[in-house]
């Protein structure tokens, strides 16, 4: 799995951040998302799925 978010269309609303918090953290200054880990684990595809799914703007792009 590979990730990669567009920052661009992020609007900080943190869902990500939430539901895969050892992937996605979001910036303090202004709550965009920070991708920690562009290649997740195994055991972190789930959440991340899900994250991708639950993010408002569509900003997660996940490929398999
Ligand atoms: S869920 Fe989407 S819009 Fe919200 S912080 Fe994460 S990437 Fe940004």
């Amino acid at each position: 799995m590979r990730i990669i978010v567009d920052t661009e269309w992020c609007t900080g609303s943190g869902q990500c951040a939430l539901t895969a918090a050892d992937v996605f953290d979001q910036r303090d200054e202004d709550g965009t998302v920070v991708l920690l880990q562009p290649e997740p684990p195994a055991e972190a595809h789930e959440a991340v799925r899900q994250a991708a799914l639950l993010c408002p703007t569509r900003a997660i792009q996940v490929v398999e």
